[in-house]
């Protein structure tokens, strides 16, 4: 089989053709199991595409599954906004969304069965004291002084940990391994903990909640998975998810398989560390346009293809590494350029007046949304007497380098005439507020009569007819390459220059309603996109037009 794209396929891929070859599975199921604690950020992207798109291109389904059995830290808020980003990003998870807490009874017979085959006990240690019993990579364990309680015991004991009968912390249930397994993840793992605490699904069900560990493979085999692809951190804890498997009397043997993890540079992807973010303050939640978030990145203006192209270009290995945020950044300003209608606005408006051209005249220009793109068509742009240019485009003079209005030279106004400068009006201190100028007749769409040509083109909008705006200018948020890299404080190299906030911008009049499904190019400036959270017209620049970090 060959792919799509020609690519060569990735070690998952060969493994699932293998698989399907051999009719070791008839159709692949895998599934996508996030921990409602916090916002999906650009490494969870990787394994929603990796997952979600394995499915898709073997003709299998994929699975949406909460892991939810860590609830003091859960919420329904990040249940929300996971479907929504999974949605969002393209894909579709097969039939009802799952939570693992739909299996927590499946889970505590299966609890039951193994006290029962003599392979689980009810153990009193302290968190403290079972460090010290366990050893380390150079030392075996030693064997917990309640691992010999009866059958009996154990399962008056478990019932009464079920039952909301001793405080957090004062039990916990392992399962029976080998105290000297070379793996410390076998050395007797605790496989339930007490947690008098309210669950996000179940209530006040439950004041016993499984482990990662023991829910995971057995929540698989009962969704019927067959391939559980995961992040590297699981390679040790492998042979406990087989060793579950072996020893419950589970509907099917799924098999994990892991993957490195993303990582982009100038980023942190950790949704603790993400959260402290949030909490502190630092950004404007978790959609902070400047969070490498998915609803961060949604709402500043990339789109699910970029970052769909964005994760296919980093490929599925078993080596960690760290990606390029410029890497991300090329692929946004890829799909935005073929894609993204144009509109002019100027952030930091400076009036001109057209001498020659009369003061209640009105002409329309038309200009094209995209200049290679005829089928996105064109719009209307009111000219008037007086307009607006951005104040870095008019100097009173300036050398040959400089390609915009100088005093007694000549400058396009995109779509619209050429126009020369005269005069510069200058207030007390000496700023200049306004610039007197004169168009030059017959130059919409041609070159003036006399020969004497344009230097450069620039952007204006009308000063009459414009909408008032507001531009949030985003650049990254750390200035530190590695910012958690060896322990690194992050909190410390927050960029202070992250945000910077332009008020009384001037768009054309058309974008007083503007597009909400993609970023408009706002000509010479960058890519900007209406902010979603906002009521007032505010744009949030996704991208600038080119790299300002690339050296
Ligand atoms: P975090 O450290 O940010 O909390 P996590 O791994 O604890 O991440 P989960 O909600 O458990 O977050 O992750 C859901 C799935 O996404 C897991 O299968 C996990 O392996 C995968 N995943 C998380 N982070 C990354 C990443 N940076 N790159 C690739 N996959 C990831
Ligand atoms: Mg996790």
């Amino acid at each position: 089989m060959t792919t799509e794209n020609e690519k060569p396929l990735n070690f998952v891929e060969k493994i699932i053709e293998e698989d399907l070859a051999s009719n070791k599975v008839s159709k692949i199921h895998t599934r996508f199991p996030p921990e409602p604690n916090g916002y999906l950020h650009i490494g969870h992207a990787k394994s929603i595409c990796l997952n979600f798109g394995l499915a898709k291109r073997y003709g299998g389904e994929c699975n949406l599954r909460f892991d939810d059995t860590n609830p003091e830290k859960e919420d329904v808020e990040y249940v929300e906004s996971i479907k929504n980003d999974v949605k969002w990003l393209g894909f579709e998870w097969a039939g009802e969304i799952h939570f693992t807490s739909d299996y927590f009874q499946q889970l505590y017979d299966w609890a039951i069965y193994l006290i029962k085959q003599n392979k689980a006990y009810v153990c009193d240690l302290t968190q403290e004291e079972m460090r010290e019993y366990r050893g380390n990579l150079k030392e075996a364990g030693k064997d917990s002084p309640h691992k010999n309680r009866s059958i009996e015991e154990n399962l008056a004991l478990f019932e009464k940990m079920r039952d909301g009968e001793f405080a957090d912390g004062s039990c916990a249930l392992r399962v029976k391994i080998d105290m000297a397994h070379p793996n410390m993840q076998m050395r007797d793992p605790v496989i339930y903990r007490i947690k008098n605490i309210t669950h996000h699904q179940t209530g006040d069900k439950w004041h016993i909640y499984p482990s990662y560990d023991y829910a995971h493979g057995q929540s698989d085999a009962i969704e019927g998975i067959t391939h559980s692809v995961c992040t590297l951190e699981f390679v040790e804890h492998r042979p406990l998810y087989d060793w579950f498997l072996e020893n419950l009397p589970v509907p099917a043997t799924p098999h994990q398989y892991e993957f490195s993890r993303l990582n982009v540079n100038y980023s942190v992807t950790s949704k603790r560390k993400l959260k402290q973010l949030v909490d502190t303050n630092v950004v404007d939640g978790w959609d902070d346009p400047r969070m490498p978030t998915i609803s961060g990145m949604r709402r500043r203006g990339f789109t699910a293809k970029s970052i769909r192209d964005f994760i296919d270009s980093t490929g599925v290995t078993k080596v960690d590494g760290v990606v390029d945020v410029s890497q991300l950044e090329f692929v946004v300003r890829e799909d935005l350029n073929t894609h993204s209608p144009r509109a002019m606005c100027v952030l930091k408006p400076l009036k001109i007046t057209l001498t020659n051209y009369p003061e209640d005249k009105v002409e329309e220009m038309t200009a094209p949304n995209h200049p290679q793109n005829e089928t996105m068509g064109s719009r209307k742009l009111p000219f008037t007497q007086t307009l607006y240019i951005d104040e870095a485009d008019f100097r009173e003079e300036a050398n040959k380098k400089y390609k915009r209005l100088v005093i007694g030279k000549r400058v396009r106004l995109r779509n619209a005439y050429i126009i020369e400068a005269d005069e510069a009006i200058k207030d007390d201190a000496g700023n200049i507020i306004e610039v007197k100028a004169r168009i030059i007749e017959n130059t919409v769409g041609n070159n003036p009569e006399d020969g004497i040509k344009a230097k450069g083109v620039i952007h204006w909008v009308s000063a009459d007819k414009n909408v008032d705006c507001e531009v949030r200018i985003y650049d990254r948020l750390f200035n530190d390459i590695a910012p958690d890299a060896g322990g690194k404080d992050f909190m410390e190299s927050i960029n202070p220059e992250s945000l910077s906030v332009l008020q009384g911008c001037k768009g054309e009049i058309s974008l007083a309603t503007p597009n909400t499904d993609i970023p408009y190019q706002f000509e010479r400036e960058g890519y900007f996109f209406k902010d979603e959270k906002s009521d007032d017209l505010v744009f949030n620049r996704t991208i600038s037009l080119r790299d300002t970090w690339a050296k």
